[in-house]
């Protein structure tokens, strides 16, 4: 790779790495070429250098929401760009303005000690701060698109640094612009605007128990302790056991479905989505087909909730994948619901 005299460092290479350690589900996966980038500066030179010699070539943060497969040929650009920091408060809100490389939990709890609460519903979920937007990571009936202003980014199309403003970032539910367009954006930057005004969000079920005996309103950290506490006890830990979360998205249907479906299995888990349409709780529908808990070779269905699958030691991304294909064929036959998988295939 050539760099001009006074180019930034050049992101550090690393070859032929193994990343088993940089994917929740723990896969053995080899990078061919992998560069750690620690300032957005080193983008364009790198890409360039990637785009001119025709590489394959894709991002990877915190890896929780990937399926690795064994050997990634080309540039596996590796997002570590650090730093925090408040850019503005005025009397609605205040923007802070993160590296792409922060841990997302670490933020959360940063956010909270700087007294500025809103993202406590989203603690503890794994990964990287640039990988939020992606998917929208949502938990406790909060996602992040709702905390967003915009969005800093090296657009690999035009060549150049971009800045999306909110509503350009096309949030849904697990979607994105980013989500629909792979391979353009690599989020260098997010700028988040936390209102000044905070009311907690308890709406969901598991998190109104918590505190259905409190006398008074709970606070974000008494609020992010629960979340902490409830997603400790429901999910398996990835050092312990390999997983990347939820494996697949829950579907929504239109109302005329989910009438059936509710005459026909009146237990069914749902939730009202957008007008005319049902969200149905995945998870349910996958531990109705008996699955919760098996195990197929080295990889399965976690025992406490079946919309988690695991990596029980030497699975790959073939093991997983052959279970998911499993589970969406019986799914499909006993429901005629089709369940998308939600983490990315590298
Ligand atoms: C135990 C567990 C619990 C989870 N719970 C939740 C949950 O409650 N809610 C939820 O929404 N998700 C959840 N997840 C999924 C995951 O944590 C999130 O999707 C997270 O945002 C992924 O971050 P990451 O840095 O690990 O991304 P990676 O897995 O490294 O990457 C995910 C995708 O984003 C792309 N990407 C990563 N960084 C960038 C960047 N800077 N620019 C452009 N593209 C990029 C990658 O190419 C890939 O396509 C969970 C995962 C686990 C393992």
């Amino acid at each position: 790779m050539n760099f001009a005299k006074n180019a930034p460092k050049p992101a550090k290479l690393n070859p032929n790495m193994g990343l088993k350690d940089r994917n929740t589900f723990g896969f053995e996966s080899q990078a061919e070429f992998a560069y750690e980038v620690t300032t957005p500066e080193q983008l364009p030179d790198l890409m360039k250098s990637i785009q001119d010699q025709g590489l394959a070539w894709r991002v990877l943060g915190g890896g929780s929401n990937v399926i690795l497969p064994a050997d990634l040929p080309g540039a596996t650009l590796l997002m570590n760009i650090a730093g925090q920091a408040i850019l503005s408060s005025d009397d609605k809100n205040t923007l802070i303005s993160v590296g792409a490389g922060v841990n997302w939990h670490e933020l959360v709890t940063w956010t909270l000690e700087q007294n500025l609460p809103g993202l406590e519903n989203l603690a503890l979920i794994p990964g990287t701060v640039g990988a939020a937007p992606i998917q929208n990571i949502g938990a406790y009936g909060v996602e992040i698109g709702e905390y967003i202003d915009s969005i800093e980014a090296f657009d690999t199309a035009a060549h150049a640094f971009v800045t999306l403003p909110r509503d350009a970032c096309q949030f849904a539910y697990r979607d994105s612009y980013f989500k629909q367009h792979p391979h353009q954006m690599i989020v260098t930057k997010v700028v988040f605007k936390i209102p000044k005004e905070w009311t907690p969000r308890l709406q969901y079920a598991d998190l109104a128990k918590q505190f259905s005996q409190s006398p008074t309103t709970p606070t974000a950290e008494e609020i992010y302790i629960a979340v902490c506490k409830i997603r400790t006890h429901k999910l398996p830990d990835p050092k312990v056991i390999g997983n990347a979360g939820s494996f697949f998205q829950n579907p929504i249907v239109p109302n005329s479905q989910y009438d059936t479906l509710i005459q026909q299995f009146p237990q069914m888990v749902s939730y009202p989505d957008v007008p005319g349409k049902h969200k149905l709780a995945a998870g349910w529908l996958i531990d109705q087909c008996g699955f919760k808990g098996i195990t197929m070779g080295p990889v399965g269905v976690y025992e406490n909730q079946a919309l988690v699958l695991v990596n029980h030691g030497s699975g790959t991304a073939k093991d997983i994948l052959g279970l998911a294909k499993t589970i969406q064929d019986k799914v499909h036959q006993e429901f005629g619901v089709h369940l998308l998988i939600e983490p990315n295939i590298l």
